[in-house]
């Protein structure tokens, strides 16, 4: 089965032009916006007016090139509206405070990325009382067990940051849904690959900054979900985008949209350059992790839930045992051969490779990072689809025999 592919509903968006016809939209640099009719303006605070009529109030509430950008991103995810961030962070923080007042709870996954992790562990306890309790999201008994009456919302990855397991998004929206309570869904490590909103999320994350940027020059982030949801989420008095003010600059935000049209043909890349990768790295008998591989626990899943033009997605993991090796594979890989970056961070059109325990997982304890499967020596590669397939394999097998991972 193919899952939804959104390349036929951005297609289909308006395309908005340049004030002076130009192919693309004007970017509209101004922090405040003028009316004609003095009346316009309380309209605009009360929520009369706003973007859909064409009438904007100030920077921090929409801008319309940042709408734009919403738009483009509403039609990739199949939400009926979206708004953007400056980042990941502000994007996922806005949606949780939005859902919780104090005291509220939310069950999350126990595979996350390491600063949502702390947000939902540390901060938000000590700032609002909120609190998390955590759960293996493959295990939907177990989700449903977490659940209590104070629980707002299930927060999981689409595919989890860094163990790659796929969240039954199905079955997780028949439990959020039966407990009427929302399902956030991150999508940063499978843009086009899977809709979770079609699949039954609530409301859709993503950090823009990884794959749907590709070129690892901005940090960014979107929220997509029902128009009433972005409204609250500028409300004047309880908006957390609005208030909290984690708002995307719109120069960012144009830069961003011209990026969307090509990003079907980048996942691509990314998945077809992933799966040849790992397969062979298989056949050498490493510890390889990719949904693409059929041994992966969630293969089948995946294979019901997404959308086979995209594959498998651009991430995969090597255990290699120990941080040790890990370290002087990475360092081979990058000193010696030039196949990538020792860098954190993901979706770059070069390969960027980081050890998740000491880095972007870091922030877990050693107890949580066990029973979420991150183990000291695993490599979590983001692959690029620059240079060759055979160039960038042989730089692989080079640094892997270097390291003694594979006999000379
Ligand atoms: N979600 C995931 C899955 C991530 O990997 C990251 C960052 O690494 C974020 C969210 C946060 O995004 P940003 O860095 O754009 O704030």
């Amino acid at each position: 089965m193919s899952g939804r592919n959104p390349i036929e509903d951005l297609a289909h968006l308006r395309h908005e032009f340049g004030e002076h016809g130009g192919v693309n939209m004007s970017v509209e640099a101004s922090s405040t916006f003028t009316v004609i009719d003095p009346e316009t303006m309380p309209d605009l605070f009360q929520g009369r007016a706003g973007p859909d009529k064409g009438c904007y109030l100030y920077g921090r509430h929409f801008n319309p090139t940042v709408f734009n950008l919403g738009r483009q991103m509403a039609a990739l995810e199949g939400t009926e509206a979206a708004y953007c961030a400056a980042s990941g962070m502000g994007a996922i923080s806005a949606v949780i405070m939005c859902l919780c007042n104090a005291g509220d709870e939310v069950v999350a996954s126990n595979a996350i990325y390491g600063g949502s992790y702390a947000f939902l562990h540390d901060f938000l306890p000590a700032k609002t009382g909120i609190q998390t309790r955590f759960v293996d999201i493959t295990d939907v008994d177990a989700v449903a067990a977490a659940i209590t009456d104070k629980t707002r919302l299930i927060f999981t990855e689409s595919v989890s940051n860094p163990t790659l397991r796929l969240a039954n998004l199905p079955k997780l929206a028949a439990v959020a849904g039966k407990n009427n309570i929302s399902l956030v869904v991150d999508n940063t490590f499978s843009p086009l690959l899977l809709s979770p909103a079609v699949l039954g999320a609530d409301v859709v994350v993503h950090s823009i900054t990884k794959f749907i940027s590709g070129a690892s020059d901005v940090i960014a982030g979107a929220i997509c979900g029902t128009e009433a949801f972005i409204g609250e989420l500028m409300d004047l008095h309880m908006g957390p985008l609005m208030l909290l003010g984690p708002t995307m600059d719109p120069t960012i935000a144009a830069g961003i949209s011209l990026r969307i049209p090509h990003l079907p043909l980048r996942i691509k890349a990314h998945s077809e350059r992933a799966l040849a990768i790992t397969s062979r790295l298989q056949e050498l008998g490493l510890k390889v992790c990719y949904p693409g591989l059929p041994d992966h626990p969630d293969h089948k899943l995946f294979e019901e839930l997404h959308c086979d033009e995209y594959g498998y997605g651009g991430v995969f993991t090597l255990d290699v045992g120990d941080a040790e090796t890990a370290n002087a594979l990475m360092s081979c890989l990058q000193n010696e051969q030039r196949f990538g970056y020792l860098a954190v961070s993901l979706g770059y059109f070069d390969t960027l490779m980081s050890c998740s325990g000491s880095s972007t997982s870091s922030e877990m304890s050693e107890e949580d990072k066990e029973s979420a499967g991150i183990s000291p020596g695993l490599l979590r590669i983001s692959i690029g689809y620059t240079g060759t397939l055979e160039q960038r394999w042989t730089q692989l097998l080079t640094a892997l025999r270097h390291t003694g991972l594979v006999p000379a």
